[in-house]
């Protein structure tokens, strides 16, 4: 299936000179939507977690039924101020300032085999913070996985190189 047909572009949202790709037509097309968890799936069962991590909010949306295919928990990474038990926290710089993501900590045990998803990869700051928490929670990170890679930033070089990246749709 041609999911990059699926996926609509947005030129300069939310901000001039960004192509925003916007994956709720992806969402929204029921043979896209199995489509793409059933790659996701096919995927990460070989990587063989224990959970599925996925970070706010988009991460949520493929990383729910992501889990929920493989017969695995997920983990939420929230924005800050969001999660309501003891957390691992890590920040990180954007572009303009810096953010932070946090996790609980009893969501995983040291040496807990997990996959990171997200709905896209771009500077990949956000996936590099949550491998960041991943470590301080002493997890094993298996693999990670996006629906959507834009390679040109190079996002991919952020992450550790002796884990496994896998995207559906490059740009
Ligand atoms: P980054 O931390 O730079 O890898 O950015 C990743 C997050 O920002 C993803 O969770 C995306 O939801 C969002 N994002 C960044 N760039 C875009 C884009 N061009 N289109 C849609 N979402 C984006």
């Amino acid at each position: 299936m041609d999911l990059k047909s699926l996926i609509r572009n947005i030129p300069d949202f939310p901000k001039p000179g960004i192509v925003f790709r916007d994956i709720t037509t992806l969402l929204r097309d029921r043979e896209g939507l199995r489509f793409a968890i059933d790659a996701m799936a096919q995927t990460c069962q070989a990587w063989e977690p224990e959970f599925i991590v996925g970070m706010e909010s988009r991460g949520f949306m493929f990383g729910v039924p992501l889990a929920y295919q493989l017969g695995v928990g997920f983990i939420p990474v929230r924005k800050p101020g969001k999660l309501p038990a003891d957390c691992h926290s890590v920040e990180y710089d954007l572009e303009y300032g810096s953010d932070r993501l946090d996790m609980h900590k009893d969501a995983l045990d040291p040496g807990h085999r997990v996959v990171v998803v997200d709905d896209l990869i771009a500077t990949g700051g956000t996936a590099k913070a949550t491998a960041d928490l991943l470590e301080r929670a002493g997890a094993h990170v298996a693999g990670f996985c996006f629906a959507v890679e834009l390679c040109e930033l190079g996002g991919r070089e952020k992450l550790p190189s002796n884990v496994p990246i896998v995207s559906l749709v490059q740009y």
